[in-house]
Parts: C-alpha cells; sequence; structure tokens
C-alpha cells in the first residue's frame, strides 16, 4: 500500500557528531525515546556544501550540475526541473515548508511552497513550533508532505547580539576547539531537545515517513571553519535519521547520498515522476560500491545573497546567474571543487588551483597516492551519463561559458 504521510527535517549545518547517538556528551533524552527506532546511516552525504544546492538536491534527485544550482549564490536552476513538492502537489497531497530562514530558498521553483516556521513573528529565532503542530491536526487525515527546516543551528548558532570575545573562529585558530563547539552543540540540541521534539511526538510512526538530516555540515577547524569554504570530510558527511513504515526495512549497506530521498519517497506514494537520476531509492537494499559527488562552486556573487537582495522581484532575475541583465560580480577568491567519496576515502579536486587531496573520509587522516585519473573518469561517467545533460546548454553568460569550457578542458574533453 502507498504510504501518504511524509516529514523532512532539515537541521541546518548538522553534524554527524552532533547528536546523542555518535556523541553522548549532547542531552537529549527525550529526542533519544522518540528516534529509537529510526536507523541512522553512517555514510550518507550532502551533494554540496551549502544549502540551496542541498536543498535542491534533495526536492530534485539530481546533482548540481544537473539541477543548475552549481553553488549557493546561482539564483536560479535549469528550467523544467521536476521538484517533490510541485509534483506532490499536482497528484493530490497537501505540501508545505516551513523554515526558520525562508528566503534562502528564493528564486527556487519551489519557493511558492516555503513559508516560515511561525507565521506570527518577524525573528524565526524565537519561532513557537505551535503553528506547525496546528497544521499537522488540521491536516491529519489527508496525503501530507511536510518539510521543516532549522536555522538555529547555522553559523552564529543563535549568538547574535552577545558580545562574544574571543569569537568562536579566533577560539579555534587558538588551538580551543572543543570550547567554541560547545556552543554549536548547544544550538543542536535546542533544536533535537526542545523544538522537533514536540513535533516527533505527535507523530504516528505507523502512518509516516520520516526523514531527519544535515543538509551539510559545519567546519570548526583550522582548515575550514564554515561550511562554504571547501568539500571537506566535516561538511560533506552528514547525519540521516531514517523511519519508513514498511514491516521489516533496513537502511541499505551502500554509500547514501542525498539524492536518494526524491525516489524513496516517490516509489513509497506511488508517485511515478519519470525520474532518471542518479538517486537509488533507499527501499532497494544493496551494499555495492558507489561514489557519491559534491560539488561546490564560489565563483561568483558571494555576499550577494543577503537581506535586501532577496527581496529583489522575481522578473530582476534575468538568468541564473544575473539581475537585470547584469551578471553578479567574480569572487575573486571563488573556488571550483568537486569529491568523490565511497564511504571510506574522499578525493577531492580543485578545480581552480589544479590541486587534489585523497583523504580517509571518517578520520580525515590524509592516505598516500591519489590516483587522480581514476577518481576524474568516475567523475566524467557522471557527467557523461547524466540523463539530464542537455539542461547544461542552459548555462548562459559568457564567463559562465568560459568556467564551463575551463572545467571540460580539465577532464580532457576539449
Ligand atoms: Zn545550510
Amino acid at each position: 500500500m502507498a504510504c501518504s504521510k511524509f516529514l523532512l527535517i532539515s537541521i541546518d549545518c548538522w553534524r554527524c557528531d552532533a547528536l546523542s547517538r555518535t556523541n553522548p556528551s549532547l542531552l537529549t533524552p527525550k529526542f533519544d525515546v522518540l528516534t529509537r527506532d529510526y536507523a541512522l546511516a553512517e555514510r550518507f552525504f550532502v551533494t554540496a556544501p551549502a544549502t540551496r544546492p542541498s536543498h535542491t538536491s534533495l526536492f530534485t534527485g539530481l546533482y548540481p550540475f544537473e539541477h543548475g544550482l552549481f553553488g549557493q549564490t546561482y539564483l536560479k536552476m535549469f528550467a523544467g526541473v521536476t521538484n517533490l513538492l510541485q509534483a506532490f502537489a499536482d497528484a493530490g497531497f497537501e505540501v508545505s515548508g516551513r523554515s526558520q530562514r525562508p528566503d534562502v530558498f528564493r528564486f527556487l521553483d519551489y519557493e511558492p511552497f516555503m513559508g516560515p516556521l511561525d507565521p506570527a513573528i518577524d525573528d524565526q529565532t524565537l519561532a513557537s513550533i505551535e503553528p506547525t503542530l496546528q497544521m499537522l491536526e488540521r491536516f491529519a487525515t489527508a496525503p501530507q508532505l511536510r518539510f521543516l527546516h532549522f536555522w538555529y543551528t547555522h553559523g552564529g548558532y543563535g549568538l547574535s547580539g552577545m558580545n562574544m570575545n574571543p569569537g568562536l573562529r579566533e577560539m579555534v585558530e587558538e588551538g580551543r576547539q572543543l570550547e567554541a563547539l560547545r556552543f554549536y552543540y548547544a544550538a543542536a540540541t535546542h533544536v533535537q531537545e526542545f523544538l522537533l521534539v514536540e513535533v516527533l511526538k505527535r507523530i504516528d510512526l505507523s502512518e509516516w515517513t520520516v526523514f531527519i538530516f544535515g543538509d551539510h555540515g559545519e567546519g570548526f577547524n583550522t582548515e575550514i571553519m564554515s561550511h562554504g569554504d571547501l568539500i571537506h570530510e566535516k561538511v560533506a558527511r552528514v547525519p540521516l535519521l531514517a523511519h519508513i513504515p514498511r514491516e521489516g526495512w533496513t537502511l541499505p549497506a551502500r554509500t547514501l547520498s542525498m539524492i536518494d530521498l526524491f525516489p524513496t519517497i516517490c516509489e513509497l506514494a506511488e508517485v511515478d515522476t519519470g525520474y532518471c537520476g542518479y538517486g537509488r531509492s533507499l527501499l532497494q537494499d544493496g551494499d555495492d560500491e558507489r561514489w557519491a559527488l559534491t560539488e561546490l562552486d564560489s565563483l561568483f556573487g558571494v555576499g550577494f545573497l543577503h537581506k535586501a537582495n532577496l527581496e529583489t522581484e522575481h522578473r530582476r532575475v534575468t538568468s541564473r546567474l544575473s539581475i537585470d541583465g547584469s551578471q553578479l560580480p567574480d569572487n575573486p577568491q571563488g573556488v571550483r571543487q568537486w569529491s568523490l567519496t565511497d564511504g571510506r576515502v574522499m578525493f577531492r579536486q580543485d578545480e581552480t588551483k589544479g590541486e587534489s587531496v585523497l583523504r580517509d573520509v571518517i578520520s580525515g587522516e590524509a592516505l598516500e597516492s591519489a590516483d587522480a585519473e581514476k577518481y576524474s573518469g568516475i567523475y566524467r561517467d557522471l557527467v557523461e551519463g547524466s540523463a539530464y545533460r542537455g539542461l547544461g546548454e542552459q548555462a548562459e553568460s559568457a564567463k559562465e561559458k568560459e568556467a564551463l569550457e575551463q572545467r571540460l578542458k580539465d577532464l580532457g574533453y576539449l
């Protein structure tokens, strides 16, 4: 029988060490009881270390190079991409997204479904969970797809308005990493134990499919402080807590990616979107080798997505990178990176600098003799083999075309 109730919970910047199952110093006893029977994926990876491209992969089942949001500051997706929220609304589901930072989804195809977590207040840091509970109760008998997005765990970690001296970055630079992390863990505890539990208490697990995940992790070390700086094992690997109301279901043992949730949800709901992406439904078992891709592109417009710019009228966004026909400024410090992981090692290629590294993806330990050719080949096969390659023709500006050409050159195409 088809499943008709889906709850997707995104905890922004949620790292693998920010839940009690992996880090007993987090005191979340109520959350632990309520999620006791959820499976925890040990090898779950995001497609991008940035909120917009990562969520766009969640809602499309596509990698950034396929859906068009190569990086955080890309304004729009490629046209013609199916998104989960629209597809389920069309299929008769009650669909909504409630976020502590709804404007971060501005200009994306699924933006019309996004609203504040608490519509009655201005500062979503102070959001009450009650309107969400009322919504769940009001539509108790309807098919539902609900998305909740908690921003409290994002950079700032609820410290705004406090005079922090030294700041967290300085603490990390001084070698006081664990002290800095306490503030982050406190924010993660706040979301899990004081906000989420009130939702989870009301979820009947015999009816609901629930996924709780990070959209990317966070750095907190001297190599990377915040998630968008580069692709790193601390930001690419995140927790996924999964509950599917199917007798005997277990998480597949293979490496998992954010793009897997789209086909999983569609299969459970029996909604056919004609999906041909690389995501694999979590209902299909198998522990075969699999390489998960993560992409980062900060070449353009970094710093553009502040409040005032996010209020720009839709009609003024004239391309994926342009407002009123003018392209967003280049970012001189920008990078373009991709990484591949099989859940054991991570290979990262920096296209801007032409540098690569190979690491143990769990411990971060550097590994010798990176066989760059092998990994470039896997990446090239993903790009070449994509059923959505045609959408890439929409790359518009001269600068963007130039970057794309360079990328193909680096991969040995041109
Ligand atoms: Zn994020």
